[in-house]
C-alpha cells in the first residue's frame, strides 16, 4: 500500500489522553494498522473533558484501502456463502465477549447508558449470525424454455463496496453495512463518523481476530469532506452504502453522477409524524411519544418529532405529555460510565449542541404559546431539556427540518384527511405512527402515510428483526437490514442459454 506501519502512542499527546482500553486508534487497511499525519480529537460529551485522538484518513489512505479491497475481492467472492460463514460466526461470538468494552467506549464517546449499548450490541451480534447463514439464500429466477432454452439469473457481488456511517448507533450501522456487503461476497472500505470512530476501530480489531483475510474489510476514521468524499468519487468503488443526513446524501449522489455513476444504498434523515386520534389511549400515547423523541436525546433517525393531535383532546393529551416529558429532565445521565445507570443522554458534541439550541431559539422567537424545556441542563456536558413547541406554523423550519435533538412539535387537526395531509407535508418519509382504537382508521393511516416504516399504537425506536429498514421520499433509497440489505449488495445478471440445436430469438 506504500504506507508505513510505525506505531504512534496517542498517550504522548499533551492533553489528549490514551484511548480507553488501549484500543487501536490507527487506520485498518489490508489487515494492518497505519498511522496518519492527521488526527481527530474527541471530547466526552457528558463533561466536556478530552477523551482521546484517533488517526484521520487522508485521500491516500482511502486509495490504499480501495486497492487492498479490490485485490482481495476475487478470493473472498470465490469462497462462496458456506466458505464465508465461519468468519461471521467467530465475529458474533467475539462481539458477545466484548460487550462491556463496546459499552465503555459508547459511554465515553457518546454518553450512552450501558443498557442502550447492550441493546445495540445484541442486535449487532444477532445480525452477523443471521448473515452467516442467509447468503446461501441468494438465488435468482430460472425459466426452463422449450427446445433447449434455459433462462436464469446470476446474483453477483459488486466488488468493492464503500460504506459511510453516522455516529448515533455506530456499531449497528457498521454491522448493517459490513454484514450485508461481506456476506454477499463483496469487500468493504468503511469510513466511520468523525464524531464516533472508537467502536468501529474495536470492530476492526475483532474482525482481524476473527480471521477475515487482509483487505476484505478496511476500517478508516476520517472526515466527511476528505475521506468520505474520496470514497464517493473513487472509480473502483462500485456501490456506496450510506447512512447519514439527507443533505450529505444529496451531495454524494451529485458526486457519483459526475464520476462512475456508482449504485447507492441511502438511509437518510427523518422527521417522523405521529397522529393521535381522539379515541386513542391518550396516556399511553403520551408516554410512548415522550420516550420516542427523547431516546438518545432525539439523536435517532426514527424519533417521533411531530405530533398531530385531534383538536378535541389536545388539552387532555398535553396534560399527560407534559408530565412524561418533564420527568425526563429530572433523570439525566450525568455519568454514563457507571454500569446500569440510565437517563437522558447528552448531545454528541458542541456542534450538535449549538445547532439544536439555535433551532430552539428560533422556535422561541416565533412561538405564540409557552414553550416547555429547551434550556441547557447543568453547566457541564451537552445536555438539553426536552422541549415541546405547540402550534408552530406548518412552514416553520422546526416542523420541516430534522433537528436531531430532544425537540418535538405538537399541532392539532380536525379531520383524518387533514391529519394525513399534515403528516405527509415534509420532504421526509422514514417512520410514521398513529394511535386509535379504530382498526379501520389505522389501516387507512397505514396506506396513506408516506413512510418506509410505520407504528400503529406503538412508536417504537426498536428494530423489527427480519423486516426492511428504510424510507420514502428524501429519507433514502433502497432498504437495509437482514435479507433486504443482502439483496441490495448483489448485481442481477440475466442469462439466456441455448443448449439445443434450434435458433432462438428474443420473441
Ligand atoms: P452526516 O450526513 O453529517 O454524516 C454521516 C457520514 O457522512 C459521516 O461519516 C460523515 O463523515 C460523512 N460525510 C459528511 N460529509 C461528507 C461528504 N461531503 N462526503 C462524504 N461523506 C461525508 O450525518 P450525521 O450527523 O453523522 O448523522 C445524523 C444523520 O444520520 C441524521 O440525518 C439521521 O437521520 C441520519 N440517520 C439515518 C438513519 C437511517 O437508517 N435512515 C440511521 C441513523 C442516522
Amino acid at each position: 500500500t506504500g504506507l508505513t506501519t510505525t506505531h504512534l502512542s496517542i498517550g504522548e499527546k499533551e492533553k489528549w489522553v490514551q484511548a480507553p482500553g488501549n484500543i487501536e486508534t490507527r487506520l485498518y487497511i489490508n489487515g494492518e494498522w497505519f498511522e496518519s499525519p492527521d488526527q481527530i480529537h474527541l471530547v466526552r460529551p457528558f463533561d466536556e473533558q478530552p477523551l482521546c485522538s484517533v488517526h484521520s484518513a487522508t485521500v491516500g489512505h482511502i486509495d490504499a484501502a480501495v486497492s487492498a479491497a479490490l485485490l482481495s475481492f476475487p478470493a473472498w467472492r470465490d469462497l462462496g456463502p458456506l466458505g464465508r460463514k465461519p468468519f461471521f460466526r467467530r465475529l458474533s461470538a467475539l462481539i458477545r465477549e466484548h460487550v462491556s468494552e463496546f459499552a465503555a467506549l459508547n459511554a465515553l464517546n457518546l454518553g450512552r447508558s450501558s443498557e442502550i449499548s447492550k441493546w445495540e450490541l445484541q442486535h449487532s451480534a444477532d445480525m452477523y449470525e443471521y448473515y452467516a447463514e442467509a447468503a446461501i439464500d441468494i438465488v435468482g429466477e430460472t425459466r426452463v424454455g422449450v427446445d433447449g432454452r434455459l433462462d436464469f439469473e446470476l446474483r453477483q457481488p459488486y466488488g468493492v463496496v464503500g460504506a459511510i456511517i453516522p455516529w448515533n448507533v455506530p456499531t449497528l450501522m457498521f454491522t448493517m453495512k459490513t454484514g450485508a456487503a461481506l456476506a454477499a461476497g463483496n469487500t468493504v472500505v468503511l469510513k466511520s463518523s468523525e464524531k464516533a470512530p472508537l467502536t468501529s476501530l474495536l470492530m476492526a480489531s475483532l474482525m482481524h481476530k476473527a480471521g477475515f483475510p487482509a483487505g476484505v474489510v478496511n476500517v478508516l476514521s476520517g472526515l466527511g469532506p476528505v475521506a468520505g468524499a474520496r470514497l464517493a468519487e473513487h472509480p473502483d468503488v462500485r456501490k456506496l452504502s450510506f447512512t447519514g443526513s439527507t443533505a450529505t446524501g444529496r451531495l454524494l449522489q451529485k458526486v457519483s453522477a459526475e464520476t462512475n455513476l456508482k449504485k447507492f444504498q441511502l438511509e437518510l434523515g427523518g422527521k417522523s409524524p405521529c397522529i393521535v386520534f381522539a379515541d386513542a389511549d391518550l396516556k399511553k400515547a403520551a408516554e410512548l411519544l415522550a420516550n420516542s423523541f427523547t431516546f438518545l436525546s432525539g439523536q435517532a433517525c426514527i424519533a417521533s418529532t411531530r405530533v398531530l393531535v385531534e383538536e378535541s383532546v389536545m388539552e387532555e393529551f398535553m396534560g399527560h405529555f407534559r408530565t412524561f416529558v418533564g420527568a425526563k429532565e429530572m433523570n439525566v445521565l450525568t455519568d454514563p460510565t457507571v454500569d446500569g445507570a440510565d437517563g437522558l443522554s447528552p448531545l454528541v458534541d458542541e456542534i450538535q449542541f449549538k445547532k439544536v439550541l439555535a433551532y430552539i431559539e428560533e422556535g422561541k422567537r416565533t412561538s405564540t404559546t409557552p414553550v416547555i424545556g429547551g434550556h441547557r441542563i447543568g453547566t457541564k456536558g451537552y445536555f438539553v431539556a426536552p422541549c415541546i413547541f405547540e402550534n408552530l406554523p406548518q412552514s416553520s423550519r422546526l416542523i420541516q427540518e430534522e433537528i436531531f435533538g430532544p425537540v418535538v412539535c405538537v399541532n392539532t387537526f380536525k379531520t383524518e384527511q387533514e391529519a394525513l395531509t399534515l403528516a405527509n407535508d415534509t420532504q421526509y418519509g422514514l417512520y410514521a405512527s398513529a394511535f386509535s382504537k379504530d382498526v379501520g382508521r389505522l389501516m387507512r393511516c397505514a396506506k396513506g402515510l408516506d413512510a418506509g416504516m410505520l407504528g400503529l399504537n406503538i412508536t417504537s425506536p426498536d428494530l423489527v428483526p427480519g423486516f426492511a429498514f428504510g424510507g420514502y421520499k428524501s429519507s433514502g433509497s433502497g432498504r437495509d437490514g437482514y435479507k433486504h440489505g443482502l439483496l441490495t449488495m448483489v448485481e442481477q445478471k440475466t442469462v439466456g442459454l441455448n443448449y439445443g440445436s434450434q435458433a432462438h430469438s428474443m420473441a
